[in-house]
């Protein structure tokens, strides 16, 4: 078995300097290291969930500019339908400035949406159909939020399941949570959207319980290199995570996301997708990136042999 999935969410090309130290404002300091490539949570958590074996249709919106290839030559590279994309003619791909201070690690983010925070009901209406025939519709909060809510009530409208992961932050209405299919925030999002801090089991029963009050069907919490908590069906348990060597957790949530919803169109249980989204995010943390770092279904298959 193997359900449709539609991806709805951000592109955003990553530009990232390294730096010996990042600058002061007005200073101007001469970096070491230049890389781009794709990046936004809509487009890696479709990769993710594409090389992991998904249907996936990506929706994404991008300019009419150089920068738009960067997600084009992606998608080609790994085989993915470019079915579902909007273009801008007047706004430019969305755009991360990443600069990381090379002796520390720490870094500073400008992200500019650009034609991803631009989608219109126009654009939507063009995408109605495949949205209407998935069975899981996987939403960030990384595009204009008027288009999420219309492409939410859509789907719930059509009992397709919506997966909300709340990254980045920002707050949502109770409306747009309402009869969600499942949530996926991590640690620090779960106590912005809910107001508890999640420590242990117990804080994130609390937590889930505020999920729940807003008409959310179940509650999943990633929690770093300690796993993930869930709780369906009046149950819940935290999924450990696998032991790694981790160099890069950029983008952790993100092939943790996209495996998931990977492994539940697959017809996996939610605490058995978990266990895959696991497998799938401790391969990527091994390895630095975000985009490239995300496995094939035969590295997570063989990791999974492995591991257990
Ligand atoms: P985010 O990147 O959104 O903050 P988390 O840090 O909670 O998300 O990580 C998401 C998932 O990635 C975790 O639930 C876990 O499966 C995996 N993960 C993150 N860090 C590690 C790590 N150090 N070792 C193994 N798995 C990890």
């Amino acid at each position: 078995m193997r359900e449709k999935i539609t991806v709805f969410g951000s592109f955003v090309v990553d530009l990232m300097a390294r730096t010996p130290h990042l600058p002061v404002p007005g200073e101007t300091v001469k970096g070491s290291f230049f890389k781009q490539g794709a990046g936004g949570k809509g487009f890696n958590q479709g990769i993710a969930a594409h090389k992991a074996g998904g249907d996936v249709a990506m929706v994404t919106k991008l300019g009419r500019d150089s920068l738009a290839n960067i997600a084009l030559d992606a998608m080609d590279e790994v085989g993915m339908a470019k079915d579902y994309l909007f273009f801008s003619e007047e706004v430019a791909t969305g755009i991360a400035l990443i600069s990381v201070d090379e002796n520390t690690s720490q870094n500073e983010i400008v992200i500019v949406s650009g034609a991803c925070g631009t989608i219109t009901d126009a654009d939507i209406a063009t995408v109605e159909e495949r949205i209407k025939s998935s069975a899981y519709l996987l939403l960030q909060l990384e595009v204009n939020q008027d288009a999420n809510e219309k492409v939410a009530r859509l789907a719930k409208d059509n009992g397709v399941r919506v997966i909300v992961n709340t990254a980045p932050y920002q707050p949502v209405t109770d409306e747009f949570l309402s009869g969600c299919y499942l949530v996926t925030p991590n640690e620090v999002e779960a106590e912005e959207l809910t107001g508890v801090p999640v420590t242990d089991l117990q804080s994130a029963d609390r937590a889930a319980k505020v999920f729940f009050d807003k008409g959310v069907q179940n509650v999943l919490i990633t929690l770093g290199s300690r796993g993930v908590y869930i709780n369906t069906e009046g149950r819940s348990e935290i999924v450990p995570a696998y032991k790694v060597d981790a160099i890069d957790t950029t983008g952790a949530g993100d092939a943790f996301n996209g495996g998931l919803i990977a492994a539940l169109a697959e017809g996996k249980s939610l605490s058995e997708a978990a266990r895959f989204a696991n497998a799938l995010a401790a391969i990527s943390v091994q390895r630095i990136g975000t985009t490239p770092s995300m496995p094939t279904r035969g590295e997570i298959d063989a990791f999974l042999a492995e591991r257990g």
